[in-house]
């Protein structure tokens, strides 16, 4: 497809995962039918080689390699409300991150187009091992990914979440370590996929150029983004502006309404960007608009 034709981008989506393993194809195309194109993200180097395998097969699909903090760890995992209803259980696998690996991958294609997902993940901490130990592991991690996509010229696609009793501070580390870069002048462009801290913290995020990205819970009823603050992810929304927005599904996960309990797709970005222009009170046309300017800009696509 031509690709001056899309009226939006999902910009994190992971239909290399296998979810989509007997209908990859049909969902791209919904999708693309649909004038809306993908960036399909990595979480470990099996699922990078699949997200460039499909940006390589078509004009609207790009690809972000990486290792998310959650495949450091061999760990049962336990999804059930966040995965849009289904329960979804599986073991990750223990993984080094070889940058010799990933170099490779974008040697080898034009398409890949970001880093990531990596950052910090404290909601899933394995039971064996020191806690001190398992995030200054990740944060290791984190930052060799960090210098990767400043030296390639790439997007960082930077994945957040806190443990689930508010115990943790994840974007108060993230923006440290964030911090450190930008004092080194080794900043990367790069974008907050699925943000749901506070406006303080999305101001401070917007302090260092990066983009914030919204997905299918702002379609749910509005919760409280930490337990530590009255704000709900509605009034983030309102507070931080349009210029700095971009929209997502990460599907297969967190299908916005009104297909909550369905496996999503990246077809129903539409959804999540619908809300947003209900929530700030805009013309959904003006939010498809410069929420994909945003994400050809991040992306340099
Ligand atoms: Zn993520
Ligand atoms: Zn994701």
């Amino acid at each position: 497809m031509d690709t001056a034709e899309l009226q939006l981008i999902d910009a994190h989506c992971h239909v290399n995962f296998s979810a989509y393993r007997d209908e990859l194809d049909d969902v791209i195309e919904r999708a693309t039918d649909d004038h809306i194109g993908l960036v399909v993200v990595g979480s470990q180097s099996s699922t990078s080689r699949r997200a460039v395998e499909c940006a390589e097969r078509y004009d609207n699909v790009w690809a972000v390699i990486g290792l998310h903090p959650l495949h450091l760890f061999e760990q049962e995992v336990d999804e059930s409300e966040e995965k849009g209803g289904e329960l979804v259980h599986f073991r990750s696998r223990a993984e080094v991150f070889d940058p010799n690996f990933y170099g490779s991958l974008i040697d080898r294609s034009p398409k890949v187009v970001g880093i990531g997902e990596c950052g910090l993940d404290f909601y899933h901490v394995p039971t064996d091992i020191d806690p001190l130990v398992f995030r200054s592991r990740q944060e290791e991690l984190f930052r060799l990914q960090v210098d990767l996509a400043f030296e390639r010229g790439l997007a960082l696609m930077i994945h957040t979440r806190n443990a689930a009793d508010g115990s943790t501070d994840v974007h108060g580390d993230v923006l440290r370590i964030l911090n450190d870069c930008r004092t080194d002048g080794r900043m990367p462009r790069g974008d907050v996929h699925c943000f749901s801290g506070t406006t303080a913290e999305a101001e401070s995020y917007l302090d260092l150029g990066l983009y914030l990205s919204f997905t299918g819970n702002v379609t749910y009823k509005p919760r409280k983004v930490s337990p530590n603050s009255e704000e709900t992810l509605h009034d983030v929304i309102r507070s931080v502006p349009l210029e700095r927005m971009i929209v997502e599904t990460d599907a297969p996960y967190l299908t916005p309404v009104p297909h909550r309990g369905e496996k999503n797709e990246p077809a129903y970005v539409r959804f999540v960007a619908d809300k947003i222009a209900e929530i700030k009170g805009l013309e959904p046309d003006e939010v498809y608009r410069r929420t994909l300017k945003n994400t050809r800009d991040l992306f340099v696509i």
